[in-house]
């Protein structure tokens, strides 16, 4: 059977669906649910009441995030709608359970009004410990995660602008480390100027790339001065336009460092890639099929060539699943009133500084023996290293607690030690 058949009957399998809700008290009593449900469920009540802050202590909240979608940006689907959006929101609560043992309510809305979802989702604050955005189209995403994050007391993140960013800005440190450029002076090209592409950009500055060495194409070319003052491009797109004269990808990408693609398939050339500077860094991220194959660019010439793509078949695979489950554990551990800019640059060091460290069998096995060893083939961990919970969570909480963001005292080593039990 193919692909879409074994996941139909994956799906379909009684009780249909990936997921339920267990208890985690017992209830075999009369007593038992007497604590569980009225009348004692009161007395939780009464404390919360008091200190808010308590539903902490006596709820899941502070396991509990929501993975909220709209249905408008969904994978490679485009716009299908809330509910057939589920699927995918149900899959990201097995990914947040599966590794970072976080429990998840899924919420597909009906609503298109950033308004609308605005109100909806700061409306859900009291149910949770974090908000994973998800799927939900550029430009309205960038103003409704902003707003949500003024809003809201606890962390908003929409993971298709940073995890991307996080993941991939890893990969852009040891690239830069390999190839012996500095951030500062690096060429990036970036294909897109959607969701990921322009957050990916941001989060590369703030990692130390100059905005002015940023040159971003979107469908119509090169995002120029002169595109941006005749209203032809968004606000967001603005923020990166350059001062040349205009051309498309093939002109932006000559003598270039880094081409950062999030874009579609199968647009750049083996050609585009011999006009870029000495040991270029392409991170070919369209899914499913990169801007360019991953035989085309490092057959296209003889020196380094640094590939990373969105598949799991090749080298350095930029998935997303390296990040936000162990970002929110973080966040949740400290209860975090946000994820902020420490945070997720101590999530991309963390990661960086754990591809540099040896392997365990377990990790190599799993990946079919092939040798992972710190270089162009290996700049970041693989999704299925048990190491990544450990290094990047206690990142997280502690770029928390030092940008006072956190809630609350952890012991970072004894911290560590227990995610590691
Ligand atoms: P998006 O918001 O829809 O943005 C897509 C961007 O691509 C738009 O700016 C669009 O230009 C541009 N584009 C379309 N055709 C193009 C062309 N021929 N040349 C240059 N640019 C072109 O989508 P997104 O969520 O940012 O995702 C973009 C891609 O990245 C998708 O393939 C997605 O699967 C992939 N992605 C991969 C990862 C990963 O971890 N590997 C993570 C996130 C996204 P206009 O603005 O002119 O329409
Ligand atoms: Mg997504």
């Amino acid at each position: 059977m193919g692909l879409d058949e074994d996941s139909l009957e994956y799906h379909r399998i009684d009780p249909p669906g990936k997921i339920e809700i267990s208890t985690t008290k017992p209830t075999n009593t009369q007593r038992d649910l007497s604590l569980a449900y009225s009348p004692g469920v009161a007395a939780p009540c009464n404390e919360i009441a008091k200190t808010p802050e308590e539903a902490y202590t006596y709820t899941s909240k502070g396991n509990m995030v929501g993975v909220v979608s709209n249905g408008t940006a969904v994978l490679g689907l485009g716009d299908i709608g809330a509910q057939a959006s589920k699927p995918v929101m149900e899959g990201k609560g097995v990914l947040f359970k599966r590794f970072a043992d976080i429990d998840v309510f899924d919420i597909e809305l009906d609503q298109h009004d950033p308004e609308d979802i605005i109100t909806s989702v700061s409306a859900m604050e009291p149910t949770f410990g974090g908000i994973n955005l998800e799927d939900i189209k550029a430009p309205e995403c960038f103003e409704i995660e902003s707003r949500l994050r003024e809003e809201m007391d606890i962390p908003v993140f929409h993971d298709d602008q940073h995890g991307t960013a996080i993941i991939s800005g890893a990969a852009l440190l040891n690239a830069a480390e390999i190839t012996g450029k500095s951030l500062d002076e690096l060429q990036i090209v970036f294909s897109g100027a959607g969701a990921s592409a322009i957050a990916t950009a941001r989060f590369y500055v703030t990692l130390g790339v100059d905005a002015n060495n940023i040159t971003m194409c979107d469908s119509s070319g090169i995002i120029t001065e002169e595109r941006a003052e005749s209203g032809d491009v968004n606000e967001f797109k603005r923020e990166f336009a350059s001062p040349v004269p205009g051309g498309d990808l093939a002109d932006a990408m000559a003598g270039a460092d880094v081409f950062a693609g999030l874009s579609v398939g199968g647009i750049v050339s083996e050609e585009m890639v011999r006009s870029m500077a000495d040991d270029p860094v392409i991170f070919a991220m369209a899914n499913p099929d990169p801007e360019i194959s991953y035989e085309d660019a490092k057959q296209a010439r003889d020196d380094t060539v640094i590939m990373a793509t969105g598949r799991s078949d090749y080298p350095n695979q930029v998935n997303n699943v390296l990040g936000f489950p162990f970002i929110f554990r973080g966040a949740l551990d400290v209860r975090a009133t946000e994820i902020n800019e420490a945070m997720k640059v101590a999530a991309a060091e963390a990661l960086a500084d754990l591809a540099k460290q040896d392997v365990p069998d377990a990790v190599v096995k799993a990946y079919g023996d092939q040798p992972l060893q710190f270089g162009p083939e290996y700049i970041i961990p693989k999704p299925l290293d048990p190491r990544v919970l450990f290094e990047v969570a206690p990142a997280v909480a502690k770029a928390a607690i030092d940008s006072d963001c956190a809630r609350t005292e952890l012991d970072l080593e004894r911290y560590a030690e227990r995610l590691e039990a």
